[in-house]
């Protein structure tokens, strides 16, 4: 099920986010090492889950690479931009990064559209322009029907869908969401994170989810686990099928048809593109 080393199908795509020993102290008399020298890469089209006990820093490395805080020392570079030399960074994070917590931050008072069309603000977008995406955004979590209604007029997983439209609202290549099913029941947890999953695989958005949920880290392609604020592992989850090849990949007969040694006829039809398939895990 798992393979320790990074998903050579991503490997290709470009660097999004790399953190270079990144290390965030809290407080000046009793420091709290809150995250210690984590480095790591992340490819554009990832889905990325980031676990650990409470308290292990996981918050602390999704708000470093959103911008919301800045490290002690290390740096968190965006498609290869160093954030300490981005000037208008409110700006940059609004245009790249799309955010979704664990409690939805809507706010109470505007109807689901509004609460999507607020990141629009920073753009510039017309009016028109903010309305028609909303509804597009809304459309898309399933809530065509719902554009119209406040917060409090719709269920937790409704309200956790407006956030995620609202987290997409202009197109960012990456979204960051920090517990995002953590107030959902298990079948709510399912429709949202089946929703996340979907926008990974047909939009590409670069996607990583903090959660302490095992069901929910499942779903994503790597899971980071974090502890006392470093890495403790990296680990790629292949598929069952994927993890079945790789097995008869590294059997006696995968090894042979690798080797494309002489096989029996009953497989040498078959076995060049068994070859083809097996050199490309
Ligand atoms: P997680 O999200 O994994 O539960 P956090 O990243 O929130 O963990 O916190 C990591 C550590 O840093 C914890 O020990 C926490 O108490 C501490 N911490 C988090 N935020 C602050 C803060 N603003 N001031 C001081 N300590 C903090
Ligand atoms: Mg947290």
């Amino acid at each position: 099920m798992y393979k320790n080393e990074q998903d050579t199908t991503m490997i290709d795509a470009p660097v999004v986010v790399e953190t270079r020993h990144l290390t965030r102290i809290y407080g000046d008399g009793t420091d709290v090492r809150a995250l210690d020298d984590v480095s790591l890469t992340i490819h554009a089209g990832e889905f990325l889950a980031i676990v650990g006990p409470s308290g292990s820093g996981k918050s602390t490395l999704l708000n470093l690479i959103g911008a919301l805080d800045r490290p002690t020392s290390g740096e968190v570079l965006i498609g290869g931009v160093p954030l300490s030399e981005v000037r208008d960074i409110d700006q940059f994070r609004g245009r790249t990064i799309g955010f979704v917590f664990q409690t939805h931050n809507l706010i109470p008072t505007l109807t689901a559209a509004e609460n999507v069309e607020i990141p629009m603000y920073e753009t510039g977008a017309s009016r028109g322009e903010r309305r028609a995406r909303a509804r597009e955004l809304l459309e898309l979590v399933g809530l065509a029907a719902r554009t119209d209604h406040l917060p409090n007029q719709l269920s937790g997983g409704e309200r956790q869908r407006v956030a995620i439209a609202r987290a997409l609202a202009n197109h960012p290549t990456i979204v960051l969401a920090d517990e995002p099913t953590g107030n959902l029941d298990s079948k709510t947890t399912a429709d949202i994170m089946a929703l996340l999953r979907q926008l990974n695989r047909d939009h590409g958005t670069t996607l990583i989810v903090v959660t302490h949920n095992h069901e929910v880290a499942l779903a994503a392609r790597r899971i980071i686990t974090l502890r006392d604020g470093r890495i403790q592992s990296d680990q790629t989850v292949h598929s069952t099928i994927e993890s079945e090849l790789l097995d008869f990949k590294s059997s006696p007969l995968g090894q042979t048809i690798l080797r494309g040694e002489t096989l029996p006829d009953e497989l040498a039809d078959v076995a060049p593109k068994l070859r083809e398939l097996l050199a490309r895990l």
